[in-house]
């Protein structure tokens, strides 16, 4: 099998298009998966190459937009694949409540989540740009709710300085290499963004 996360965790970008075809063809004959958590916050999905592709099959949760407790995530693919991805599934494996909770976030809830998804887009496309003015910070774009961040001084020293301030990141310094300089920064209400700008600030 072949897992691709898209958009990827943890640089926020979506897997190009071209390439998956590309990687869909030449694996014909494996079950692949695009690993769809993010896709809330994406500007486009990949699930409509499961009409060409009887191989691909799309990955799906609640836990990325406010509801990671209910344990609801769900797959989309081919008929005669599920069929047999039903043999081995517990009986019972979901909670009858939690599926009921599931319906009403992706019906009644869905208006109120989406206003959340947009006001979350809007201020990463501003923390982005904030981010991106400071001495020492480069950013790229994301599709997701968090933004990977290169650093010029190293990541750990960030961090720490962070955290003293009771603002805690992701750091990825101790897998050393290239990861040694880079920070996944989710992005937060309105006041933590302004706030985690304040403290970044100091560290230019
Ligand atoms: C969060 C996440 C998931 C889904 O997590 P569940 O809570 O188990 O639904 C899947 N893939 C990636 C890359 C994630 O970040």
């Amino acid at each position: 099998m072949l897992f691709i996360a898209s958009p990827n965790n943890p640089t926020g970008n979506l897997a190009s298009r071209d390439r998956l075809e590309r990687l869909l063809e030449s694996a014909s004959n494996t079950v692949c998966v695009i690993d769809e958590a993010y896709i809330d916050y994406a500007h486009t999905t990949h699930m409509e190459l499961r009409k060409r592709f009887p191989n691909l099959v799309i990955l799906r949760t609640l836990s990325k937009i406010g509801f990671a407790a209910l344990r609801v995530g769900w797959l989309v693919g081919p008929r005669a694949l599920l069929q047999e991805i039903d043999k081995v599934r517990q009986p019972y494996n979901l909670a009858s409540l939690n599926q009921e909770l599931a319906r009403l976030v992706v019906t009644e809830l869905s208006p109120l989540i989406s206003e959340h998804v947009y006001d979350v887009i809007s201020e990463r496309e501003r923390l982005l740009e904030q981010i991106q003015g400071l001495d020492g910070y480069a950013v790229t774009p994301s599709d997701a709710n968090f933004l990977w961040v290169k650093t010029s001084r190293p990541a750990q020293s960030i961090h720490a300085h962070l955290r003293s301030k009771g603002i805690l990141v992701r750091s990825f310094h101790e897998r050393g290499g290239r990861l040694a300089n880079q920070l996944r920064i989710t992005v937060g209400t309105p006041s933590q963004n302004d706030r985690l700008i304040e403290v970044l600030a100091e560290t230019q």
